[in-house]
């Protein structure tokens, strides 16, 4: 990979890159105009040219598809403008908050459900705006954690994450500091020792999660920058999304959640796509995702095991909808299912 080479960005840039065929082009202006794109070198290089279906290209490459809008999709499909009492933050469970830093992201996901608020084009938030993000933080002690996203935080420099965690720090009922972000896979030259530094909130315990959501997002150089947070004692969680075509087989979800172990990561949430505008021909069904969660119960270590989750729409936050391993026969006896599918009583018959 040349470590000179920039993102792509337009349509011009995805077209001289092969990766958008230009008879797709008039189409896709639509797309453009409405949706960010940016390919990172590092995913770009990724992408089987060869391949129409290549996973990578599904989750950044613009596609007609994205112009269809069904119905239940909404441009605020979680719910963040319901629970937004001050620009930037999203107060959506008692004792934790989004902080919304920024707009940009390094890539841009075709799924991303926040892909109406985000972008070179998306509002940012302005010092005046942060400043009363974090008063709102300082005046409720209720709050535990604050989860820094966007956008995505480590798109921002070292320097302004150091200033923006540092404050956090000197809140002192805030415990944990959680960072959302796909910056180790897209741009992993980013995960620089001054960006670790800046990560660790004096007092405080920061933590890492990467989302990723195909085995080949794990990069030689992607592990490392992944190696470089946990080995500065930062611990990791990882976040996927349930895709069509990207990840929506036994086989690569097992694969993924396996990388993710191996790099010290421990996989925590696989999300039931949610129904932003245009993301229908990557969204599965509910009872997919449960087969999915099943074959991996059975075939994969305890540790390779995410919950499975759907946000749901309107703001009510988030429930686990895996599939369910335990009934209730009469008060006090259950059938629960092995990882074979074979039904056992509990407590056993004498
Ligand atoms: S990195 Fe996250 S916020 Fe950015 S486009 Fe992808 S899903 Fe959306």
């Amino acid at each position: 990979m040349n470590a000179n080479a920039k993102s792509l960005r337009s349509l011009s840039d995805l077209t001289k890159a092969g990766l958008v065929h230009a008879d797709k082009r008039a189409t896709l202006e639509a797309v453009a105009a409405r949706y960010a794109s940016a390919v990172t070198p590092a995913m770009a290089a990724l992408i089987d040219h060869d391949d129409p279906n290549d996973p990578i290209a599904r989750q950044f490459i613009p596609d007609p598809a994205e112009l269809k809008h069904r119905l239940g999709e909404t441009s605020d499909p979680i719910g963040d403008f319901a629970h937004s009492p001050v620009e930037g933050i999203v107060h959506r469970y008692p004792d934790r908050v989004l902080l919304k830093l920024t707009h940009l992201c390094a890539v841009y996901c075709r799924f991303c459900f926040r892909r109406e608020m985000i972008g070179p084009r998306a509002h940012a938030l302005n010092i005046a705006a942060l400043n009363a993000a974090l008063a709102y933080i300082a005046a409720h002690p209720e709050i535990w954690e604050v989860v820094l996203t966007g956008g995505d935080p480590l798109v921002l420099s070292p320097r302004r994450l150091k200033d923006v965690i540092s404050r956090l720090a000197e809140i002192a009922h805030l415990a944990v500091i959680r960072v959302h972000t796909r910056v180790p896979v897209a741009d992993p030259a980013r995960i620089t020792p001054a960006m670790v530094r800046a990560l660790k909130g004096r007092g405080k315990a920061t933590y890492v999660v990467l989302h990723a959501n195909h085995p080949r997002e794990l990069t030689p150089a992607a592990r490392a920058a992944c190696a470089r947070l946990v080995d500065a004692g930062i611990p990791m969680l990882s976040q996927s999304v349930l895709l069509r075509g990207v990840n929506d087989d036994p086989a690569t979800l097992g694969e993924l959640m396996r990388a993710f172990v191996a790099c010290r990561i421990k996989p925590y949430y696989l999300h039931h796509a949610d129904l932003a505008p245009g993301t229908s021909h990557l969204r599965t069904t509910i009872e997919h995702g449960q087969e999915l969660m099943r074959a991996l119960r059975g075939r994969l270590s305890g540790l390779c095991q995410p919950a499975y989750v759907l946000d749901i729409p309107g703001g009510h936050g988030k429930s686990p909808i895996g599939p369910n391993y335990l009934a209730t026969r009469s008060p006090g006896r259950y059938r629960v299912t092995d990882f074979n599918g074979i039904d056992h009583c509990y407590p056993p018959p004498k």
